[in-house]
């Protein structure tokens, strides 16, 4: 998607509104407009990167230092008793908007959700071939 049409891109520039948060020089935070708790947030880079691969680490760093901030406002904030900090790539891991952005979520000891259910059948051999795989990667 062009950066033109690009929903994220246009918040950051003001033309769709939202409830903000934060903004400085390189970066933007705002309300999840579907949040898992009240308080759900998102930072964004103001410049239009798709996702964590093409995102120039200099930008990551930028993004991270308001990702700080934000949790920590979050969690003063809404009385969270913990933060989840999440960053979905590509639809198979559930991204929707092809901006990148990182959601900061208030959690509560109550709030009913779970970690992620671990895959348990992995054999030691599995998971040496997987480290090489990454490895070899790098
Ligand atoms: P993703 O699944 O791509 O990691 O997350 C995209 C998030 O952006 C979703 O949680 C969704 O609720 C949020 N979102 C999508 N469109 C808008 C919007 O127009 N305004 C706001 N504030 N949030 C949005
Ligand atoms: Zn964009």
């Amino acid at each position: 998607m062009e950066e033109k049409e690009c929903i994220f891109c246009k918040i950051a520039r003001g033309e769709v509104p939202s409830d903000k948060i934060y903004e400085d020089e390189h970066t933007f935070a705002f309300l999840d407009i579907e949040p898992n708790n009240l308080g759900h947030s998102l930072v964004i880079p103001k410049e239009h990167f798709k996702n964590v691969y093409e995102t120039p680490d200099e930008v990551l760093g930028q993004i991270m230092a308001t990702v700080k901030k934000v949790t920590l406002a979050v969690k003063k904030g809404m009385g969270a008793e913990g933060i989840n900090i999440a960053n979905n790539n590509e639809p198979a891991a559930g991204q929707l908007v092809f901006h990148i952005h990182v959601h900061i979520i208030p959690r509560y000891s109550n709030d009913g959700f779970h970690h992620w259910p671990a895959k348990p059948n992995f054999t030691p051999e599995q998971f040496k071939e997987a480290a090489e795989n990454i490895k070899k990667a790098l």
